[in-house]
């Protein structure tokens, strides 16, 4: 199970890795939304989680990438983010994000939030 993490904060992108790490996933993480779909569609990955504010491409237009391509569109994805307004939440479940998380999280709620994910993909 290869995890896909795009967070600028650097903070959070480490917190987020180590979590994930420490559980067994291997983990691939990018700094931005370029970056991310870069290396999503180089090496593919399983799952996704991704902050919504981010520089270059934030999470929302990633997303839309990730839904448009054939390869990944069923992708599960998980959205991070620090604002808390309904209307991000919104935007990010039309944009076709299957769960949401606010910043600052509990580190064990973004793990299972992530293993709920990834059932879903091991039922499909
Ligand atoms: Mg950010």
């Amino acid at each position: 199970m290869k995890i896909l993490v795009a967070d600028d904060d650097k903070i959070f992108r480490s917190l987020v890795v180590e979590i994930l790490t420490d559980a067994g996933y291997e983990v691939i993480a990018e700094e931005n939304g370029l970056l991310a779909w870069e290396r999503l569609r180089a090496e593919g990955a399983d799952l996704a989680v991704l902050d919504v504010n981010m520089p270059e491409m934030d999470g929302f237009e990633l997303l839309r990438n990730i839904r448009a391509a054939e390869k990944h569109k069923t992708m599960p994805v998980l959205m991070l983010t620090i604002r808390a307004f309904v209307e991000d939440q919104v935007q990010g479940y039309d944009t076709g994000a299957d769960d949401y998380l606010t910043k600052p999280f509990d580190n064990d709620v973004l793990l299972a939030r992530v293993k709920v994910l990834e059932r879903r993909i091991l039922h499909k």
